[in-house]
């Protein structure tokens, strides 16, 4: 699915003097933006157009990509309705998360099913959402972390076409375990336009090599949800860990991952096969508080989310916080960070054209001022917030 919000007319708008995060480096020119996309980068003060806004001293970034998040600010993906997800589309763009898989934990059967035929509906008329993120079902039940056993099922070819068959083409992303999923069904529902990505799982090697040569191309939460690595039973990590094309979620939290742990995946991993993901829960953006999620009841005192017996149940912060909290730590580059939270998740669905600063790509941009506070989000050339009539930057930017 490609974001329906295409529109190249209307006036040239010209952001001037900005410092442009782009994929190598830091650029200060002028980015002019048409309808919905970047029409061009000039020189600065060169750029020609309808309306300038001086941007001198911030700093424009491509929007972030979440594609691993069940909900934010009391929204829950699997359990909520289209006003909910309208109101999380707006709430992660002001955030600063321009496009999102809405993830989905598994549940009983029936209820599973009819709930991605329902959010497949939500999703046609929500373009901050580009598909679904099925967690599941075909998962290990020994690494089950916070998400519900009822919903896990033995694999068949026909409860495959069921899901498929729901989500009438916006199911992007699906979580399974190895050892559950034939490995020669992977490369037959990737060709159905989603991804198969390993998690959940205590796959050997030997399994997690044969899903690899199946086709699968991705790794849930490296780390989180499957056995450690062992000098004599590597299981799953050392594959994903060792094959370069793999493309591996991190949630960089600060909780779910060591933080030399996350270094070390850093280094070792190349740079286009690691994926800033949230992993966040409802209850991210709300402070402490307590709610039901994925059939539990879950605490959160702010920082971790964790169900009674204290298993981690997501994360509560999204993804920009846990990328300005990755720059801080680990001293990585702005474009390093667009990198893992932008361009890379955009790869990862084969959508060229967001995810960059870049002459024809989407105007999915985020505006930082000298403090690095986010100060405004467009989505499709349109500022997040600010209603369809609203300024496209706040007014004592504009200078014409
Ligand atoms: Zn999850």
């Amino acid at each position: 699915m490609i974001p329906r919000d295409q529109c190249v007319e209307g006036p040239i708008r010209v952001f001037r003097d900005a410092e442009l995060v782009l994929p190598d480096r830091l650029l200060v020119a002028d980015l002019l933006v048409q309808g919905t996309q970047i029409r061009s980068l000039a020189p600065r003060g060169e750029g020609r157009g309808d309306e300038i806004y001086d941007l001198a001293g911030h700093r424009v970034a491509p929007g972030f990509i979440d594609l691993h998040t069940h909900g934010g600010w009391g929204v829950d993906f699997y359990t909520d309705g289209e006003e909910e997800y309208r109101r999380a589309a707006e709430m992660y763009g002001r955030a600063g998360v321009t496009r999102l898989l809405a993830t989905l934990v598994p549940g009983p059967w029936e209820e599973m099913i009819a709930r991605i035929d329902e959010t497949a509906r939500f999703l046609e008329s929500i373009p901050a959402f580009l598909g679904i993120h099925l967690e599941g079902p075909f998962l290990s039940h020994e690494r089950r972390g916070a998400l519900p056993e009822i919903g896990f099922q033995e694999y068949s070819d026909a409860k495959m076409q069921a899901i498929l068959e729901a989500a009438r083409g916006t199911l992007r992303v699906m979580t399974f375990a190895p050892e559950v999923v034939p490995p020669s069904k992977i490369a037959t529902i990737q060709s159905r336009g989603v991804v198969m990505s390993i998690g959940h799982t205590v796959a050997t090697k030997e399994e997690t090599d044969a899903a690899v040569r199946g086709g699968a191309r991705r790794a849930t939460h490296l780390c989180n949800a499957m056995p450690q690595l062992h000098h004599r039973t590597p299981g799953p990590l050392l594959t994903l860990l060792s094959t370069d094309h793999i493309r591996c979620e991190v949630i960089a939290d600060g909780e779910h991952l060591d933080e030399d742990m996350l270094r070390f995946i850093l280094r070792v991993k190349p740079p286009e096969s690691v994926v800033a993901v949230s992993d966040s829960m409802p209850l991210t953006g709300m402070g402490a508080a307590t709610a039901n999620f994925a059939g539990a009841e879950v605490h959160s005192d702010g920082c971790r989310a964790t169900q009674a017996d204290g298993t981690l149940a997501g994360s509560v912060t999204s993804l920009p916080a846990a990328l300005w909290r990755l720059e801080r730590e680990q001293g990585l580059t702005p474009s390093r960070i667009c990198q893992l939270g932008a361009s890379n998740p955009a790869s990862d669905l084969r959508l060229p054209r967001i995810g960059r600063i870049g002459q024809g790509c989407r105007a999915d941009l985020i505006v930082l001022d000298s403090r690095g506070d986010l100060i405004a989000t467009l989505r499709g050339g349109s500022r997040v917030g600010a209603g369809p009539e609203g300024p496209l930057l706040p007014a004592t930017l504009r200078v014409d």
